[in-house]
């Protein structure tokens, strides 16, 4: 098969990884990619937001199938565009992919069908969203409706911060992704995400993580895009995915199918485990960054008969089986990230540090002048499978310790409550 892989990030560098280690491929082209991607696929110059363009490189080219990474061309319709051309494509229509594009799509849907999540307000005015939080009271959560490259979500612990962060979504810091709100009640318990492949009729469940979210050890300073993640996750158990389906990923296949709008590709739901179960925090609908990374460690199956299947209907007959390991990856970042970081510092040493089930995608690099150079906030993604949590983890810093990037750095805990957990059980 000829494969065009749509994206440039980690998580396209372990999807194209993982594809590139199928019987059933042919060639994988890569559109932008990154020089990690190149090592697998070859790079095409492709605008991926000139969907007319996209399509005519794929006739040009005999492309069996386009898969798509991230959510930016999905929500624009980037699926629909090229299946109007006859091209086989994974990744959903761009209606289906409002259950990432529209918050406020994903809560009615939630409410219409009975789905657990954080009882909420939707507003596109910004006195009647004040008078909500203001009878609602703190904490709560604030929501640009669209997508803002997660930074559209504010936790607001006071009155004051609510409001700001009404303020400040109704001034357009999100731009026409904050012309809609949505204000939600705030939920505790214990973060996981899960995934499913799905083929508008049917939902595999596709692997659980937990991902770290905050830029500093102890989940302490600002959000980021992710510092690191692993696989499985330990309060994701069999009954809590058995929970998981019926009570949230079944209604809303069904829920979407009924909307005609049915759901095909990647469902990721980030839950909140609560003491009354699991509630839906938000969807995405395509792999998570850095989540994928560890899924594609830990995945036995052919990637690409896997899509295959997603995208001919043909999930009802399909099973996946896993590797009986844990994976876990660490993010570097280039310093300055979430800010600004500093671009184009030298990266030494990739070749001699991976190997020994170890792995390291490219996030942000770029090549200048014959050298690997650092072009982006998170940079790299080093990736180690083991037999536990604890043991993926010593691999993977011992494997990042080796690299040569005196401008990176990453946090140093990641994975700490599977590996505390895991020290409490042994003992
Ligand atoms: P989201 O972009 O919707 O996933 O939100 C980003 C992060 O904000 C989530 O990973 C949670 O940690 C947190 N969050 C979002 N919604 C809620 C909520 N209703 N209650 C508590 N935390 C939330």
């Amino acid at each position: 098969m000829r494969v065009l892989l749509i994206g440039s990030g980690g998580r396209e560098h372990a999807l194209a990884w993982k594809l590139a280690a199928s019987p059933l491929l042919t060639k994988l082209y890569a559109a932008p990619g990154n020089p990690g991607i190149a090592r697998e696929a070859e790079l095409v110059k492709l605008d991926i937001a000139d969907h007319a363009a996209v399509a005519t490189f794929c006739k040009d080219n005999a492309i069996d199938l386009v898969v798509v990474g991230p959510e930016g061309p999905l929500v624009a319709g980037i699926a629909d565009d090229l299946r109007d051309q006859g091209i086989r494509v994974f990744g959903p229509s761009k209606r289906a992919a409002r259950l990432e594009g529209s918050k406020g799509f994903t809560k009615d849907l939630c409410a219409k069908y009975d789905i657990p999540t954080a009882a909420y307000g939707r507003f596109t005015d910004l006195t009647a969203a004040k008078a909500y939080v203001e009878k609602v009271g703190a904490p709560i959560v604030i929501k640009a409706d669209g997508l803002a490259a997660g930074k559209g979500v504010t936790i607001a612990m006071t009155l004051d911060e609510a409001r700001a962060a009404l303020d400040a979504c109704f001034d357009g810091a999100f731009g026409d992704a904050g012309a809609e709100v949505v204000v939600e009640e705030f939920m505790t318990g214990e973060e996981a995400s899960f995934f499913c492949l799905c083929d508008g009729t049917t939902a595999l469940p596709f692997g659980t993580a937990q991902d770290h979210k905050r830029v500093g050890d102890g989940d302490i300073g600002p959000n980021t895009g992710g510092m690191g993640a692993y696989s499985p996750a330990p309060v994701m158990s069999p009954e809590m995915v058995e929970r998981t389906m019926r009570e949230i990923v079944e209604p809303t296949m069904r829920g979407m199918a009924e909307l005609g709008a049915p759901f095909a590709g990647v469902l990721f739901a980030g839950l909140m485990i609560t003491d009354k179960g699991p509630k839906l925090i938000e969807y995405n609908t395509r792999f998570g960054d850095p989540e994928c990374q560890v899924l594609m460690m830990r995945l036995k199956d052919d990637l690409l008969v896997l899509l295959n299947a997603a995208v001919d209907g043909q999930l009802a007959h399909t099973s996946i089986r896993w590797r009986d390991e844990a994976a876990l990856t660490v993010v570097m970042a280039a310093r300055g990230y979430p800010g600004t970081p500093e671009k184009g510092s030298v990266i030494r040493g990739l070749d001699e540090a991976a190997g020994d089930g170890v792995q390291i995608f490219h996030a942000g690099t770029a090549i200048n002048g014959g050298a690997l150079v650092a072009n982006g906030g998170r940079v790299l993604n080093v990736t180690a499978s083991g037999k536990t949590v604890g043991e993926a983890q010593s691999r993977a810093y011992a494997a990042l310790d080796r690299i040569d990037w005196p401008q990176g750095f990453c946090r140093r805990d990641i994975g700490w409550q599977a590996v505390a957990r895991e020290k409490a059980e042994a003992s």
